[in-house]
């Protein structure tokens, strides 16, 4: 069991064929969610493996032409697809106003229906089968947020000998207790889901933390994440110049990844003006190691650690 992701566009600002501006694609389970959808994140989809079909829901982290563009074109692609299934779009306040507009201009008309959800304050803004995802303020120059996938702990590991030393017999029993039910035994004794199971297994906590400078809030978004996917628009040594234009550099998001006890970090939304990024990953790193680079299409899996 694990987590996909692709990076459709890892660039600010505006599109390059180098780089594409911001989106994350997050596969799980059979289902497909976007963090951002800047433009041309549809062509991105279509050089990718990704079914455009298995989309759940689009995230929007704010109302930046390089983290909303693609929205329109996607969902109108979507519809000449023939999607019949709904779709939810996550955003801050104003997304309803502007898929308003879409539709009165006649430039957008889903032949399906798109749930519109706006976030106005922090904690849960989706969930499924397994997991929920959670919003949290973001500093930038227009209200942001960052998102969080957070999986459902599961029950503890069966403990096939301790059942049978407690005699339990094989069968039914060890299916109820394995859900976390307590069970009778035909002799009275009452056993407890405790007594056969390990300790909860832990899920998956993926965050996606852009745009942003460095603030409390998304120290919150990142902590104990398993993967810290962080904004880096400008490299190590531009702290006053990212922080002016409400952005973080590298060496912010190491910092984040850090005190927030990440386990590993990706760096994204990486300003067109640099080619070169090994002072990127190079500062990154001095602070903490386990940092890569997202490119654009690049895939990275996260495995839980307790399979
Ligand atoms: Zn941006
Ligand atoms: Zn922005």
């Amino acid at each position: 069991m694990s987590i996909q992701l692709v990076f459709l566009g890892t660039g600010s600002g505006k599109p390059m064929p180098r780089r594409n501006v911001s989106s994350m694609a997050l596969f799980r389970e059979g289902e497909l969610f976007l963090f951002d959808c800047g433009e041309a994140t549809q062509i991105q989809l279509t050089r990718s493996d990704l079914r455009p079909g298995a989309l759940e829901a689009i995230f929007l982290s704010h109302f930046h032409g390089d983290h909303v563009n693609g929205l329109p074109g996607l969902v109108g692609s979507l519809t000449l697809n023939r999607r019949d299934r709904p779709l939810t779009i996550v955003g801050p306040r104003g997304l309803k106003k502007w898929f308003k507009c879409l539709h009165e201009l006649h430039i957008l008309r889903p032949g399906f229906q798109v749930k519109l959800i706006e976030v106005t304050k922090a904690g849960t803004v989706f969930e499924g089968e397994g997991y929920r995802v959670e919003a949290y303020p973001l500093e930038h120059r227009v209200p942001a947020w960052g998102y969080a996938m957070i999986e459902d702990s599961r029950p503890g590991r069966f403990d096939v000998g301790r059942a049978r030393e407690l005699g339990i017999p094989s069968g039914p029993l060890f299916g109820e207790l394995q859900k976390g039910s307590t069970v009778t035994l035909d002799d009275g004794r009452v056993i407890e889901p405790s007594q056969v199971l390990g300790p909860p297994r832990p899920g998956l906590k993926i965050a996606y933390c852009t745009d942003t400078i460095p603030c409390g809030s998304a120290l919150d978004l990142a902590r104990d994440a398993d993967l810290l996917v962080h904004e880096s628009t400008y490299p190590p040594g531009e702290e006053e110049l990212a922080h002016a234009r409400g952005h973080s550099t590298a060496k912010d998001a190491a910092q984040c990844a850090l005190k927030a006890n990440a386990r590993r970090l990706i760096l994204t939304h990486i300003s067109q003006k640099y080619l070169q990024l090994d002072e990127f990953i190079d500062g990154a790193r001095q602070i903490f190691p386990n940092t890569e680079i997202a490119r654009d299409l690049a895939k990275f899996t996260v495995e839980r650690r307790d399979k």
